[in-house]
């Protein structure tokens, strides 16, 4: 089975008010004909999601959520945490068992109509109530009406294919040279996703795609010119020291940003930087939680970068996981990670948190590439 990494999935939102039966439609879902289950695990933060496949639309997730309308003292706290889920969900499936929306079910129509998210409306239980009439009814115990569900999600998602990389900025038969390093924070044996998924979209668009390490990248140049250098950001001041002062240059993390994020938002918060004062707080935000190496670039790398730059001795806090901190308000500026295990409605949610908080939020790429050069406007866009 073909595993698509988890940040290309779109995921897919199943809520409703408790005991509607939302985990039987999950399960049903998961056993249908028509959704092939991978088993590539959902994401590790969330233990109620499952990657698939649906036919004739590509990879997805489905989050099974805790029910809304729970009573007890966990309630809330799980019905927030439901909230929160279906706000970084590219399509909402609304689970219902009576023919009128209550009021779990209006709360979650607040949601999806002000973030403009997809949503199909199913009726389980149909033998206890009459459903209105041409809408999708399903048995999730016995697996009636999964198909219909699945032919929904399909409409549904159409034209939320995962975002391009690459569009506007190569072009078929173009040469595109990849800087790719091979220190201690590369993977042994493998590329990392953003470099997998470049040279994957290089081919696609009938591109010459090649790559070095920065060590090789004199020799390279000296071979032959390319239309577009890609480097990591971490050696864009050794990377523009070689090249020719008109070579396009991009970093895989202004392709990211573009292709994920709010790039506009991300330029701003970068500038942030040269107005940080004495004690400012600056968040460090990784969205996975993976291993901390030595010279880690969120630890160790950025934290330094902003320290020689700015001058200033700053408050700097970092956070792991899916969620940023429920303050921002204290932060001057966030420094986000790429976010390659993130959806793209899940980076704009951070990004729509930390806005309405008044923080800048900017990534590593940009910061790195602002410290090291003074601005970032040498870059491609
Ligand atoms: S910290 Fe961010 S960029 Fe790094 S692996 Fe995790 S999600 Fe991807």
């Amino acid at each position: 089975m073909e595993k698509a990494p988890t940040g290309l999935r779109k995921r897919i939102c199943i809520i409703g008010e408790t005991n509607v039966g939302k985990s039987s439609l999950f399960n049903a879902l998961l056993q249908n004909k028509t959704s092939i289950v991978s088993d590539t695990a959902g994401t590790t933060t969330d233990s109620v999601s499952k990657a698939y496949e649906i036919l004739g639309f590509g990879p997805v997730i489905f989050c099974d959520t805790a029910g809304l309308n729970d009573n007890t003292p966990l309630g809330q706290e799980r019905e927030r945490a439901t909230l929160d889920t279906l706000k970084i969900s590219d399509c909402a499936v609304i689970v219902r068992q009576s023919a009128e929306p209550n009021e779990a079910d209006k709360r979650i129509l607040s949601v999806v109509q002000e973030r403009r998210i997809p949503f199909i409306i199913v009726y389980n239980k149909c033998d206890l109530y009459t459903p209105p009439v041409g809408t999708l009814q399903v048995n999730a115990k016995t697996g009636q009406g999964i198909d219909e569900v699945i032919e929904a999600l399909r409409k549904a998602l159409t034209g939320k294919q995962p975002e391009r990389l690459l569009d506007g900025l190569v072009h078929a038969k173009e040469s595109v040279l990849l800087v790719m390093p091979q220190d201690a924070a590369a993977p042994v044996g493998r590329l990392i996703l953003p470099q997998v998924q470049t040279i994957r979209e290089c081919l696609d668009k009938h591109a010459i795609v090649g790559g070095v390490t920065p060590e090789e990248l004199p020799d390279a140049l000296k071979k032959q010119d390319y239309d577009l250098v890609i480097t990591d950001s971490k050696v864009i001041k050794e990377v523009l020291s070689v090249v020719k002062p008109t070579q396009r240059v991009a970093t895989f993390s202004v392709l990211f940003a573009k292709a994920k994020g709010n790039f506009e938002t991300f330029l701003k918060g970068v500038d942030v930087i040269d107005t940080l004062q004495e004690g400012d707080f600056v968040l460090i935000a990784e969205a996975c939680s993976h291993t901390t190496i030595e010279d880690d670039i969120a630890r160790t790398v950025i934290p330094n970068l902003l320290k020689k730059y700015t001058k200033k001795t700053l408050n700097i806090e970092f956070s792991k996981g899916r969620k940023l901190p429920d303050d921002l308000s204290k932060y001057k500026l966030i420094c986000q990670c790429g976010g390659c295990m993130l959806t793209r409605m899940g980076m704009l949610h951070r990004i729509e948190s930390a806005e309405a908080q008044g923080t800048a939020i900017t990534n590593y790429g940009l910061t790195i590439t602002k410290c090291q050069m003074g601005d970032i406007h040498r870059l491609t866009f």
